[in-house]
């Protein structure tokens, strides 16, 4: 028995060797678990009793998952099977084989037919989650690892792969896409390019002659290549363009017509003088009669080009615009220049129009002659007006003196008629005084002799004083004269005679124009700050809003005179001329109230030389209202 265990020992250790799968074969005891004989000499009589293939491994096959050798330490499955000559019989050993691993994972790599790198491994570890991840194996190379935990087998499967390896797929399947794309993008854009070009272009040649068109050459056309929207488009643009061209050529020919007309010469030049355009009536004047002149230099066309129209032709070529006058051919021509700028603002030549201004210039110097003659004429009046009216103020005075003196003498002897017409013979005396002074004071104005004399003096003083004056002929049509002065008037500083004159010229206006009725005269300041009248303590009446816009247009102080009336009033149309010297309203007033029409033109011009104004309303039947405003303080 020694000597065959012996022998089938040696058997055992040969066949390990040679199949490798096999890292040691053994056969045990039944009964106590002892090694009887093993590939590896040294395990013999080794007590595996306890192992659990020794206790299954008596019963069946029994096959042991992995574990860890309790002899070598290494991750080991084993094989147990019981030995008997048949199914009846005692089990006489348990044949034991320890599988190799490493063989094992050779095995399932062979028969899985997975890639290159690919490494399958059973490994003992402990009972886990599957698990995929890419990491770093031991050897340094990046790989992607699954493990599953082989509940059966005790085991865990690992499977790992080189991430070069299992991304080749993804990557080449990347990069045909990429080409896929690429080749794609390429053709389509051929395609768009040539869709686009075939669309486009009798666009663009359209567009091309359009702009050659808006460009001046209305004889061209746009090819007409299909027969689309845009062979439709190409057709409707070359009517359009034919319709221009009969258009531009029918404006060209009526502005011809027109300006070959028009008494003006239209010329244009470019920077060599050459002449580019000549038209116009005018040219008769310069005896051009060609007007086929074209192109050729302007002293060819016209050879007594003065000197002065060259160096204005210089001037307008250097970019000035102007006009200036002069003598050709017994004509006087007013020429307006303007340059000529290209797209880029460079000067390439100048227009010119010329107009023949001779008559103008004759009716402009007989005017001046006229004006300076009646200027003349009129001083002189003034001069003799003011000359007569002092001679016949003299007699006059002398006059009304006498007539007084006289009429004393023949009231002491009781000569009443005579008296009576003494008094008429010194009324009708101080009636052409006044207006001799009216006379003498217009002429004086008119020749600008007028000295204004401006000292400080109290308004109601003033008023008081002229309400006196005139107080017999408000009396005299039973008028009755109401006086309001505001408290704020005080004093201005004016030529005192001329503002008195004014305000007797009105009330005394008044007087004579109403008759039984009622004159008021109103006196208040406006404050250059509030524009507005101050409040008279005494007036009910709100500012007049017709005073605000002359009010407005007033700086500094006024003091406002108004005065109303409840007479007759003036007509509309007359309103307006009333103002000026010689003017009276209709002829019928005139008839019935006498007069010169002189008051009021004095009245507005001492107004305006005091600085001030006057204006008027009135209601025909009604009554009129004059309102004077005078600054309180004359500068
Ligand atoms: P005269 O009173 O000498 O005619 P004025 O220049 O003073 O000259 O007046 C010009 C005209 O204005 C008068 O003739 C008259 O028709 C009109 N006029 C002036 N003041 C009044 C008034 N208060 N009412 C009506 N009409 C007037």
């Amino acid at each position: 028995m020694q000597i065959q265990l012996a022998s089938v020992e040696d058997y055992l250790t040969t066949l390990t060797r040679h199949k490798t799968d096999f890292a040691e074969i053994m056969l045990l005891d039944p009964d106590t678990g002892q090694v009887l004989v093993s590939s590896e000499h040294e395990h013999r009589n080794l007590d595996q009793a306890l192992e659990p293939f020794f206790v299954e491994g008596r019963e069946r096959t029994f096959v042991q998952s992995v574990y860890r050798s309790p002899t070598n330490g290494k991750p080991t499955i084993t094989i147990a099977t019981p030995l008997k000559p048949d199914a009846e019989a005692k089990v006489e050993a348990i044949l034991v084989a320890h599988l190799n691993l490493d063989t094992i994972n050779r095995v399932l790599l062979r028969n899985t037919g997975l890639g290159k790198t690919v490494q399958i491994a059973l490994r003992d570890a402990l009972p886990g989650d599957d698990v995929a991840q890419l990491y770093e194996n031991e050897a340094g190379t990046p790989v992607i690892g699954v493990s599953r935990w082989l509940d059966y087998r005790n085991a865990m499967l690992q499977v790992e792969m080189d991430q070069a390896e299992a991304f080749e797929p993804a990557r080449e399947l990347a990069w045909n896409v990429a080409i896929i794309g690429l080749i794609s993008t390429i053709l389509l854009v051929a395609g768009v390019y040539l869709l686009a070009r075939q669309v486009a272009q009798p666009i663009m040649a359209i567009a091309d002659t359009a702009s050659k068109v808006a460009a001046g050459d209305l004889h061209l056309t746009a090819p007409v290549v299909t027969r689309d929207e845009v062979g439709t488009l190409a057709t409707a643009f070359n009517q359009m363009t034919a319709q221009l061209r009969t258009l531009y050529q029918h404006m060209q020919e009526r502005l011809q017509l027109v300006v070959s007309h028009a008494p003006i010469i239209l010329f244009a030049l470019d920077k060599e003088g050459t002449v580019m355009l000549l038209e116009g009536k005018g040219l008769d004047i310069l005896g051009i009669q060609n007007h086929d002149l074209l192109k050729q230099p302007i002293e060819q066309v016209y050879p007594r080009v003065p000197a002065e129209v060259r160096l204005d032709i210089e001037r307008a070529l250097a970019g000035e615009t102007f006009a200036s006058v002069v003598q050709l051919e017994q004509a006087c021509l007013e020429i307006r220049y303007a340059p000529i700028r290209d797209e880029q603002h460079n000067i390439i030549g100048t227009t010119g129009v010329a107009m023949d201004i001779t008559e103008r210039i004759q009716a402009e110097a007989a005017l001046k002659t006229a004006k300076e003659a009646a200027e003349e004429a009129n001083r002189a009046k003034s001069t003799f007006l003011a000359n007569m009216s002092h001679e016949l103020r003299t007699p006059l005075n002398a006059i009304i003196g006498y007539s007084e003196m006289i009429s004393e003498e023949v009231d002491e002897l009781g000569l009443h008629h005579t008296a009576a017409d003494l008094v008429r013979i010194n009324h009708a005396g101080h009636h052409l005084l006044n207006i001799i002074s009216d006379v003498l004071d217009l002429s004086k104005i008119e020749a600008g002799k007028i000295d204004l004399s401006i000292r400080s003096f109290d308004v109601t003083e003033l008023i008081q004083h002229v309400v006196a004056t005139v107080d017999p002929m408000v009396q005299q049509n039973g008028n009755c004269l109401t006086v309001q002065i505001a408290p704020a008037v005080g004093t201005m500083q004016s030529d005192q005679t001329r503002v008195r004159q004014i305000v007797i010229n009105l009330l005394s206006n008044a007087a004579k124009f109403t008759h039984q009725g009622q004159i008021d005269i109103t006196v208040y300041a406006v404050f250059e700050q509030t524009h507005a009248a101050h409040t008279l303590p005494f007036d009910t009446r709100p500012l007049d809003p017709v005073d605000l816009p002359a009010v407005a247009a007033l700086d500094g102080d006024h003091i406002v005179f108004r005065v109303r009336d409840t007479g007759i009033g003036i007509h509309s149309e007359h309103l307006t001329t009333i103002f000026d010297a010689f003017v009276q309203g209709d002829a019928s007033t005139t008839r019935v109230y006498g007069g010169t029409g002189l008051g009021l033109a004095i009245t507005r011009h001492f107004c305006h030389m005091l600085g001030g104004d006057i204006t008027v309303e009135s209601t025909v039947g009604a009554g009129s209202t004059f309102t004077v405003y005078l600054p309180r303080v004359f500068r």
